[in-house]
């Protein structure tokens, strides 16, 4: 009797794995072959030959500020190290799995793999934010940002992923040999959805099952939305292509939970209107605000040089409560030492503006590498 109830599990499993897959292809088979690109100009973020920020234009920095940014760092002996190891757990796999699709009752749930790579699962599927499991950000295997962490599961460790998103293309959020062995994987490549612009990137990847979006642009995979919304940041991988493709963030609502990915972001307006677009879909009645936000906290020193394109801890409680946001992870910290501030240091300024401010501990939380936080389920009132 059980083994049979066993092997009607699985039967369950299996066909729910089948139809997930099934939505992918069929979310796929929705794409147009060419996608339409408005014409230059059209909208005010389009420009000709590539993209610009809705609220302050970046301006790339000349090289000359780049080189006083690091020959001062030297001179002060930043960053320093890390007062404690980056917090790491061994991940409750035996949950992630059996929460995966296929599960009877999915819960919705927030993993975080390191830096911007957060496992998400909410509305019966699974996804990976800026997914990075490499040693290196960077293009070259032997130098560039390294990795302090390891990623909190293994890529062999992960369920099936059904969708990936990334915010745009910088190597510490878009990583050849992640997204490659991602669309590799057992069961099936994921669905990988983008800013415009990154389709061709992944199409030299051989990578074909890739949705490109514009700011404000939705596409469906099964009961879940995706809409690209806007960050304000900027994109280049080489020394030519500053711009060229489009940055942004994501807000992912499936019936169970609405999640938010800023991607990298400066602070600005954009997080005002983005509450606002979701407004009459967050109502009270219909479940409030997002259930969880994926902001950044890390990266923001020295301020003359990031404050533009990295917002520190202070301006991410600015989006939390732009968002209207019910509670918050900080991710973007403890993993590459990108920028001159400690790498543990962004969870310290984080509580201790928590404990200025009297915020719950809840509201805005970190947590450690490999590390699952449950959520409750979205209630809408009946
Ligand atoms: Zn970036
Ligand atoms: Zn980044």
């Amino acid at each position: 009797m059980a083994r049979r109830a066993g092997a009607l599990a699985q039967d369950l499993t299996v066909a729910r794995q089948g139809r997930i897959q099934a939505a992918v292809r069929s979310s796929l088979h929705k794409i147009p072959s060419a996608m339409p690109v408005p014409p230059p100009e059209r909208k005010p973020h389009h420009r000709p030959g590539g993209f610009r920020n809705n609220y302050g234009d970046f301006a790339a920095k000349p090289l000359a500020q780049v080189l006083r940014w690091k020959r001062e760092a030297r001179r002060q002996g930043l960053p320093p190290p890390p007062q404690a190891p980056i917090p790491q757990v061994a991940p409750d796999l035996a949950f992630l799995h059996g929460n995966a699709a296929g599960a009877t009752q999915p819960v919705p749930a927030v993993t975080w793999v390191g830096h911007s790579t957060v496992l998400a699962q909410l509305g019966g599927i699974s996804m990976l934010t800026d997914p990075i499991f490499s040693q290196r950000a960077s293009p070259l295997g032997f130098a560039g940002p390294k990795r302090h962490q390891p990623p909190g599961l293994a890529l062999a460790q992960l369920p099936h992923i059904d969708l990936v998103v990334v915010s745009h293309n910088h190597y510490d959020h878009l990583d050849s040999a992640s997204v490659r062995a991602l669309a590799r994987q057992a069961g099936g490549p994921p669905l990988f959805v983008v800013p415009l612009g990154l389709k061709t990137w992944f199409g030299a990847l051989g990578i074909t099952g890739v949705v490109e979006l514009d700011w404000w642009d939705t596409h469906r995979l099964g009961c879940v939305e995706i809409v690209l919304v806007p960050a304000q940041h900027w994109s280049a991988r080489g020394l030519n292509d500053r711009m060229k493709t489009l940055w942004g963030g994501f807000a992912v609502l499936a019936p169970d939970c609405h999640l938010f990915f800023a991607g990298d972001t400066g602070y600005s307006r954009d997080f005002q209107d983005i509450q606002a677009h979701f407004a009459n879909r967050q109502t009270p009645q219909a479940g409030g605000g997002f259930d969880v936000a994926l902001l950044p906290i890390g990266a923001y020193e020295p301020r003359w040089f990031m404050a533009q394109q990295h917002v520190n801890v202070d301006e991410a409680v600015k989006i939390h409560r732009d968002l209207q946001a019910k509670r918050s992870l900080g991710v973007h910290w403890g993993t590459f030492e990108l920028t001159d501030e400690a790498l543990d240091e962004p969870p310290r300024a984080l509580a201790a503006l928590r404990a200025a401010q009297g915020m719950d501990a809840d509201a805005f939380f970190v947590l450690a590498i490999g590390e699952t936080r449950r959520l409750p389920r979205r209630q809408p009132l009946r």
